[in-house]
């Protein structure tokens, strides 16, 4: 492993922000790959980076916050939606033995897989389309993660997708500057609500994105 990332891993360690099973995944994955070439040199800053289409990879620390607190065993059917550049897909698929993955940006898709592939990991399956839907043809998940930030509420479409018992990590955002983590775990009909302090995404949008593609904008 490359000096930044070691030191990278270790802070997120000494920060308490996961535990080893997280930080294990995190550090076999290769961050650098999954950031566009001219921001190598930062791939292992913590800090959120621009991957086209106006859309970020997420920040070291809020992947292994998220993905601890998303507590995924390895017999684990797993749901994300968001799939950007594919580096938290790709550390879900180390920890869960299937992960589904949703992207609304075909170009940040092809990438992405074409990024799983050359990684060999095998255990995702992942398709173009409006992740607030959900995957209901794969539906129930054990575990639901949401990489983009809902507006006002959580979907219900996402809830009725999740297992009894199961776990689904979401960023929601309440007004524009202001970005909550929940943690939702459903007992039968009902849905235990944790907050795990503030965070910034991009906004889940709804529907699938045209061929128009916008100017990546500066970071958020
Ligand atoms: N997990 C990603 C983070 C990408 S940012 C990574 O590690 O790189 C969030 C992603 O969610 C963006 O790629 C954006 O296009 C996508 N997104 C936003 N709304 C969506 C929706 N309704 N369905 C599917 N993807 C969506």
């Amino acid at each position: 492993m490359i000096a930044a990332a070691q030191a990278l891993i270790r802070s997120l360690a000494e920060r308490g922000l996961a535990g080893s099973r997280v930080l294990e995944a995190m550090a076999a994955i290769p961050r650098e790959r999954f950031v566009p070439d001219p921001l190598q040199a930062h791939a292992w800053e913590d800090i959120a980076l621009p991957i086209g289409q106006g859309q970020t990879i997420s920040q070291p620390a809020v992947v292994a916050q998220m993905t601890e607190a998303l507590a995924v065993g390895d017999r684990m059917k797993v749901l994300e939606i968001g799939t950007g550049s594919g580096y938290q897909t790709a550390i879900l698929a180390k920890l869960a033995r299937r992960v589904y993955t949703i992207e609304r940006h075909q170009p940040l898709l092809k990438g992405a897989e074409a990024m799983l592939a050359s990684l060999r990991i095998a255990n995702v399956t992942a398709k173009f389309g409006d992740g607030g839907l959900g995957w209901p043809e794969q539906a129930p998940f054990d575990r639901v993660m949401v990489t983009a930030a809902a507006d006002g509420d959580v979907p219900a479409t996402l809830l009725a997708q999740v297992k009894d018992g199961g776990i689904l990590v979401v960023p929601v955002a309440h007004s524009p500057v202001d970005q909550r983590l929940y943690r939702l775990t459903r007992h039968g009909d009902h849905f235990d609500r944790e907050e795990l302090g503030p965070v910034r995404f991009v906004p889940l949008v709804t529907g699938q994105a045209g061929p128009e593609v916008p100017r990546a904008r500066s970071l958020g």
